[in-house]
């Protein structure tokens, strides 16, 4: 039995080597590795393609979200709303900096964050009247958009900002747009596994404003002012480095193809699997960067029984998330105890199977077979 890559980072290297290796060869002989001239090109690339006025490339998804909180003034006393079922560090930042995360639940059919139910949680935190509703961190799970025209209204009502956490989703678009402009500043992940993904971490800011992303490239550099040695507020070292940026820009070239195989499999999946196990929804009017392709199981018992039988198969699969972030352990004592119980039952039910543009259509048709097989 041949085994197949969860993700196959050297077969997507070999597609696009020349450009990659003239983009390295360049950085190697300006030697500006931090900041250098790919960041500019990289920046100016990334504001066009999902039509955002400005890019700010920082040095980690996580930091772009550290960043564009820090430049907002978040800090002690504010609640910051996100949804249970995410990864680490949509929760991580809010804590970072003194805000309490308030956990919303999530739709039990697309798994975005439930704006009802962050409206109901906007609406218990004012009349506990203890922390102030200063933002939203929606999050755009598994390649697809949140539904950011009920999000936005309902900040633009509470009077909060928006964070869009799209570490996952940067390709997918919502309404026709690329996500970058749905919220006030969009926050992108380069961490290799995700669907840009440079060779080490890295990140991106994306907004309107252009008071933001003035204060973003600030703070990256440590809160500098118009010299490097005047420090006008606190800040982080939070740059991008050339080498990242030369190689998303040999990635950028190919992207757009890969979006559509992404699509393909998709399809191929939801075709095969739907009518045997719970297989993604979309999200109205959108198309899905595919970063994970999640099937749900009847429990966690047919879970665990899927998962091994895929094993045995050489079909690597994962769990995202295995547990809600108000029940982690980092998490838990800053959960105020509201219920959240679509996350908790996503958490035992849900597994990810391999998609990736280097999948071949031999690989997925014995995915397909083996998850059908092992359901039957
Ligand atoms: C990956 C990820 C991040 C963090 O990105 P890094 O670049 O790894 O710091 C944040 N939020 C979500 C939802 C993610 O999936």
């Amino acid at each position: 039995m041949t085994q197949i890559p969860f993700l196959d980072l050297k077969a997507q290297q070999a597609r696009i080597k020349d450009e990659l290796r003239r983009r390295l060869d360049t950085v190697l002989e300006h030697c500006q590795f931090v900041l250098g001239p790919e960041v500019a090109e990289l920046e100016a690339a990334l504001a066009s393609y999902c039509g955002a006025a400005y890019c700010v490339s920082v040095s980690s998804g996580t930091d772009a979200l550290q960043i564009a909180m820090m430049a907002e003034g978040i800090g002690r006393g504010d609640a910051v709303f996100l949804p249970a079922f995410t990864y680490t560090a949509t929760a991580e930042v809010p804590l970072v900096l003194g805000a309490t995360p308030v956990f919303c639940d999530v739709d039990p059919l697309t798994f975005q964050i439930d704006p009802a139910h962050l409206e109901q949680r906007i609406g218990a935190v004012r009349a506990a009247g203890k922390l102030r509703p200063r933002a939203l961190i929606g999050v755009d799970l598994f390649g697809q958009p949140a539904n950011w025209p009920a999000l936005s209204t309902l900040a633009a009502r509470e009077g909060i900002f928006t964070l869009d956490d799209c570490a996952q989703s940067f390709g997918a678009t919502l309404q026709g747009r690329q996500l970058g402009t749905a919220a006030d500043a969009t926050a992108v992940s380069f961490f290799p596994s995700k669907p840009l993904g440079a060779y080490g971490d890295g990140g991106a800011l994306f907004t309107e404003s252009a008071e933001r992303a003035a204060l973003y490239r600030s703070l990256r550099t440590h809160g500098e002012g118009t010299t490097r040695y005047e420090v006008l507020r606190t800040g982080m070292n939070g740059r991008l480095d050339s080498i990242q940026a030369a190689v998303l820009l040999a990635k950028l070239t190919v992207f757009a193809d890969e979006l559509a195989i992404r699509e393909r499999i998709a399809r191929i999946y939801d075709s095969r699997l739907g009518n045997a196990v719970g297989t993604p929804v979309r999200v109205p009017d959108s198309t899905s960067a595919w970063a994970i392709y999640a099937i749900l199981l009847r429990d966690g018992a047919a879970r665990d029984h899927v998962q091994a039988s895929l094993k045995a198969a050489g079909v690597p699969t994962a769990i995202y998330y295995p547990r809600p972030l108000h029940l982690q352990p980092a998490y838990r004592d800053s959960h105020d105890g509201a219920a959240l119980p679509v996350s908790e039952d996503l958490a035992t039910r849900i597994l990810a199977l391999p998609i990736h543009p280097d999948l071949t259509d031999e690989a997925v048709a014995h995915i397909c077979d083996s998850v059908l097989a092992a359901v039957a």
